[in-house]
């Protein structure tokens, strides 16, 4: 497939890379549909966001149609429209069942183009692919990178509790 690919500051290509495959029970593979450019993929591509190592796929917000998906999800299935936000939810966690989807302690959080491969390519693996939104639903507004965190609605699985979030809980930056 073809994907935006970052390999370093000022330096990124559109280019052949190999076709996402599924890797835990819980992803989905994704052909991506549309997705945005956000100002965070500038941050990064100023080299403002060093976790974000050369050969990552950038993207973390697009609408995509289900083609495959791994034997634990069951609430998606081939052909399915989604969103795809920019926070991944592990569902289980803490701050998860809390609704502080981007402080998840299980490999959520803003994932996407970040830590694990983004979806401004073809296609696209997508963790926690049990609850994925359909893409009707109302997408969130991005906060700006300095404020405090206010996580989108997940793009992965896990509960939407209405609980306020205590007022000690740390916070880090949200894309
Ligand atoms: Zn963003
Ligand atoms: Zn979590």
């Amino acid at each position: 497939m073809h994907a935006i690919v970052y390999h370093g500051p000022g330096d990124k290509r559109w280019e052949e890379v190999p076709d996402p495959k599924l890797i835990d029970d819980t992803d989905a593979i994704v052909r991506v549909d549309t997705a945005t450019i956000c100002g965070t993929d500038l941050h990064i591509l100023k080299g403002d966001v060093p976790a974000v190592t050369p050969g990552r796929i950038l993207g973390h917000e697009a609408v995509g149609t289900v083609l495959e998906t791994g034997p634990s999800v069951r609430t998606v299935r081939e052909g399915d429209r989604v969103l795809l936000s920019c926070i991944s939810a592990c569902g289980h966690c803490r701050f998860c069942r809390l609704g502080q989807y981007g402080q998840c302690l299980g490999g959520g959080g803003w994932i996407f183009g970040h830590l694990i491969d983004g979806v401004q390519a073809e296609y696209a693996r997508v963790p926690f692919a049990e609850a994925l939104p359909p893409s009707s639903a109302p997408s969130c507004t991005h906060p700006p990178r300095s404020s405090p965190s206010t996580p989108c609605p997940p793009a992965g699985s896990g509960p939407r509790p209405s609980a306020p979030p205590p007022p000690s809980l740390p916070t880090r930056p949200t894309p």
